[in-house]
């Protein structure tokens, strides 16, 4: 979902101390989830991304970024709101990836592919070994009163 107003059809998402603002000509629509060793861990649990062609997004704001062989994972340097997941060589170099969080609806994008499935804890691979609650944000805020002042809300 692009937003109005820019005239350029240009997605805009954020971390969410709001530092870090991005501007996204063509976000793509499909999310890819990875529970590799790395992305598990780094992702706390899981990383998943929109594919967005890296010469198009605009980034300002404190960004800082940890390089392994051959990708880099970037961060709000303030908030440490995870940003994305770049190849920085390889066959993939330039291919960049961002983190659907940023985006309000996520960009729009829905779940398409999950990678290394079969590492992913049998606890919460996301089809679940038993019954999932799915909680509503009104109710389990009416639940947590106190959570009012640490959320987010985007759009508001
Ligand atoms: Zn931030
Ligand atoms: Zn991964």
């Amino acid at each position: 979902m692009a937003a109005e107003g820019t005239g350029t059809g240009e997605t805009v998402g954020g971390c969410v101390c709001g530092a870090v603002e991005i501007l996204v000509p063509r976000l793509g629509h499909e999310i890819s989830a990875c529970f590799c060793d790395v992305c598990r861990v780094w992702g706390g649990g899981v990383q998943m991304g929109l594919d967005a062609p890296a010469e198009t997004v605009e980034v300002t704001g404190p960004v800082k970024t940890w390089p392994t062989a051959i990708a880099e994972r970037a961060w709000c340097d303030i908030c440490g709101t995870h940003l994305w997941f770049r190849y920085t060589a390889g066959r993939d170099a330039g291919y960049l990836e961002l983190t659907p969080g940023l985006f309000p609806d996520a960009g729009g994008g829905h779940l398409a592919r999950v990678n290394y499935a079969d590492r992913a804890p049998e606890g919460y691979d996301m089809t679940g070994p038993g019954e999932i609650a799915r909680v509503p944000a009104a109710q389990y805020e009416a639940e947590n009163p106190h959570l009012q002042s640490e959320v987010r809300h985007d759009g508001t």
